[in-house]
């Protein structure tokens, strides 16, 4: 007979992928089964679409509830991470509890005048979790976003809104801009919020439109957190889009969300991408739009562009589509 003590607590879904080291992953990050209303797919059913899309990893995030953790254990598996979560919906805007303890529930019953968020947001992040401020231009009653950005990690500034069809519009708009607009100056500040996009899927055909794709040292729910939490990962439309952002000096590169210390010698700004024929590759710094360079009708295109750390304190990207909708963004690149 075994005891009960004896019995290494099982790790339901496992919280690490064996045998998948430092490298690029893709996952989205908001994701409802039909536990959540307007949901209408299975755990089982999330995992043959995460799959289909091309995902590495997909978090869990029912609204307020955690009762579809233990579901996730026979779906997980060696080729898909599940990251357990919870989208708390307050009365005063949505967030997203990513790397939650499974079992355990976030609190949701409060606005801005109760003064309990940042009690709240402590507890995830002392449990090891990441706050993520959740479709903060949402056009409906208290789904937009009325607390400051401060103590969240993240900002979904793209989010699917239940529209594989739109995957773009004008409240993403809205929040990448508002995001932006204060980037310069909190990145001067030594503490910038990175951006993210998830499909916010409730119905099929929605996963992984858009989702992040992540720098990790491994496929673990703790590495992948640490590199969204660092910024070093960009937002795509679909799996089909191919995107890498690097900034060199001499023989000294830095990737999306490094930092690469120049004194002032010239930067070569260097974008690979692919999946956006017809589109257009644009360039952002602390002084607004700085480039921008149409892609070919078809293939894989780089584009490149030279700036030095005093004219640009950072330089992030956006791929557009020809119709003007987003086919990736990614964090920024620090030069300064
Ligand atoms: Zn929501
Ligand atoms: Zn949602």
């Amino acid at each position: 007979m075994v005891r009960d003590d004896e019995i290494p607590s099982p790790e339901f879904p496992p919280r690490r992928v064996a045998g998948r080291g430092p490298g690029w992953y893709r996952g989205d990050c908001h994701v409802h089964s039909s536990r959540s209303v307007g949901g209408e797919l299975t755990p089982a059913q999330l995992a043959v679409a995460a799959r289909a899309a091309g995902l590495d990893f997909l978090a869990v995030t029912e609204h307020n509830t955690c009762d579809t953790h233990a579901d996730w254990a026979q779906p997980a598996g060696d080729d898909l991470l599940v990251v357990l979560g919870q989208e708390v919906t307050t009365r005063a805007g949505h967030w997203l509890a990513l790397g939650v303890p499974a079992g355990q529930v976030v609190e949701w019953r409060y606005g801005v005048r109760d003064d309990v968020i940042e009690g709240q947001l402590d507890q995830v992040h002392r449990a090891g979790g990441l706050c993520v401020a959740a479709h903060p231009q949402a056009p409906y009653p208290s789904g937009v976003f009325m607390y400051p950005y401060q103590e969240f990690d993240v900002v979904e500034v793209w989010n699917g809104q239940w529209r594989s069809d739109l995957p773009w519009n004008a409240d993403n708009e809205a929040a990448l801009a508002e995001w932006g607009r204060t980037l310069a100056f909190d990145i001067h500040r030594g503490r910038w919020r990175p951006a993210m996009g998830n499909s916010d899927t409730h119905l099929a055909g929605q996963l992984g439109v858009p989702h992040t794709v992540v720098f990790a040292e491994e496929l673990s729910v703790d590495a992948v957190l640490a590199g969204i939490r660092a910024g070093r990962s960009w937002i795509a439309g679909s799996a089909e889009i191919q995107l890498s952002l690097a900034v060199s000096a001499g023989d000294r590169s830095a990737g999306v969300g490094e930092r690469l210390a120049t004194e002032d010698e010239p930067v070569m700004v260097r974008v690979d991408v692919s999946g956006a024929p017809g589109g257009t590759v644009s360039f952002h710094t602390d002084r607004g739009t700085t480039h921008r360079q149409s892609l070919p009708e078809a293939g894989a295109a780089a584009v490149t562009w030279h700036t030095r750390a005093a004219e640009s304190l950072f330089v992030r990207v956006e791929v557009r589509h020809s119709d003007g909708h987003m086919a990736a963004l990614t964090n920024p690149v620090i030069l300064a």
